[in-house]
């Protein structure tokens, strides 16, 4: 039974308040959950429900919930300078002293910063600065950006126009001129006949036909995520990030590595460059650079890039709240803390090899699972009708979406993209913690698999 407070905000959430990434009719139909409160790993929906949140938020919560001394820091900073921008040459403290942290996590050729309110907006100053760069270079013709089918580079108009979603595209005529796709690494789901090790090449050769077809001269810049988050967790084969590495050193062309959801600690490496070895131009970062105790995003630029705008006059670009305060301290304080706790190494050598390795010896065999697939504290489970064909369901079946219902009933979060359930938990969770969540997401398939079971009968 919902309480009558759960049925109250309910009514209301339905009048008045318009969700991203959601059907309004469903919403009503459903009643959405309203989540109260948190700490650690667990949320709590207003029915008083325990749930284990195994995707960090939005992939962002990477140091759990309730951390007191966060909240100390924001409450100090929001009495002590609450705001105040960094155009028109001012900066302030937090906003300093967070480049320079982040700048000493980057790669090494990485040193400045630009700072945004989210990923969205940091792919959308990358789209600027790719074109500034090359008119700067006295290169003008060089315009594309080179990006995949089915990545997820956000919601605003460069965003989901980088991005590759079908379904996002069909929504406001995108994409953008000046971008275009080529296939995504999903041995899986798209590489039938072919080694993984053959498929990884064959998709990153993609990058180089593209390159050619459009001519050297006419390309910006390659945008990629390390592991295409939102699209499902796509691991590329071994073979892809060497081959494409191999493709941008023969051309003059920037690339954009997307690190909104691998940065900050996800793969076990702070950032994915290192994790793949990859030298990127431009890091676009957001969620785990707070742990989503305040929206902020940002750019990491190259000395190459640096460089270059040094002699292009001012860029024209900025948000009211690029390097916020507020948002700035509390990043500053959460990396503290990531340091403090020497998280990254353990996420490296204990708990993700942990949950990799549960994952695989606990649902692998499963009769609904096709493929379990991770890297570091990142993971999918496809579900299949036939593991051996990897036979997907109908779509209007819904089997992804009834497991979720089923995971969240047995309290815990998993999300489903189309028929993929997705787990990335807060880095901070611990084996036990760890065990429970794969005790709870293997009730989740046997009850899925029950339902689908019945409606074979
Ligand atoms: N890039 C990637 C890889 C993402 O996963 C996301 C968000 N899920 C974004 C960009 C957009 O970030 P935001 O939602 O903060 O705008």
């Amino acid at each position: 039974m919902k309480s009558q407070q759960t049925q109250g905000w309910q009514a209301k959430d339905h009048a008045h308040h318009l969700h991203p990434f959601t059907d309004p009719k469903a919403l009503k139909q459903a009643g959405g959950r309203v989540i109260t409160r948190a700490d650690g790993v667990y949320i709590w929906d207003s029915q008083g429900n325990q749930i284990l949140d195994g995707m960090a938020g939005l992939w962002c919560v990477n140091m759990g919930y309730g951390l007191r001394s966060i909240a100390d820091v924001a409450a100090h900073q929001l009495l002590e300078l609450p705001y105040y921008n960094s155009f028109f040459q001012c900066s302030h403290p937090p906003a300093i002293e967070l480049a320079a942290e982040i700048a000493a996590l980057a790669p090494p050729h990485m040193n400045k910063v630009f700072f945004t309110g989210s990923g969205s907006e940091a792919n959308d100053t990358n789209l600027r600065l790719v074109r500034h760069y090359w008119d700067i270079q006295g290169k003008p013709e060089k315009k594309t950006i080179i990006s995949r089918h089915n990545a997820y580079h956000g919601s605003t108009v460069a965003g989901a126009s980088l991005g590759g979603m079908s379904g996002m595209h069909a929504q406001g005529d995108l994409p953008i001129p000046g971008i275009v796709h080529i296939a995504q690494p999903y041995w899986y789901g798209e590489g039938q006949g072919l080694s993984a090790e053959e498929f990884g090449i064959r998709c990153a050769r993609e990058l180089e036909s593209k390159i050619l077809e459009l001519g050297e001269d006419k390309v910006a810049a390659f945008i990629a995520e390390p592991i295409q988050g939102a699209g499902g967790v796509i691991v590329p084969p071994d073979s892809y990030w060497p081959e494409i590495k191999k493709i941008l050193a023969k051309y003059d062309i920037l690339f954009i590595l997307d690190e909104v959801i691998t940065g900050f600690g996800r793969t076990g490496c702070y950032f994915a460059a290192e994790y793949y070895d990859l030298e990127p131009d431009l890091i676009t970062i957001a969620k785990g650079m707070t742990s989503g105790y305040a929206p902020m995003g940002g750019v990491i630029v190259s000395d190459k890039v640096a460089d270059a705008l040094d002699k292009g006059g001012e860029f024209a670009h900025g948000y009211t709240y690029s390097g916020h305060p507020l948002s700035a301290a509390v990043a500053l304080e959460n990396l503290r803390l990531m340091k403090q706790q020497n998280i990254v190494a353990k996420v490296a050598e204990e708990t993700a090899p942990y949950l990799q390795q549960r994952l695989r010896q606990v649902l692998a065999q499963h009769p609904l699972v096709g493929e379990v697939r991770g890297v570091g504290m990142v993971a999918a489970l496809e579900l299949v009708a036939d593991k051996a064909s990897h036979q997907r369901f109908a779509a209007e079946l819904g089997v992804g979406t009834q497991c979720r219902e089923h995971s969240i009933a047995s309290g815990l979060v998993m999300r489903a993209v189309g028929d993929t359930m997705i787990i990335a938990p807060p880095l901070v969770i611990t084996q036990d913690q760890i065990d429970e969540l794969v005790t709870k997401a293997k009730q989740a398939l046997d009850m899925t698999y029950a339902d689908v079971q019945k409606s074979n009968d």
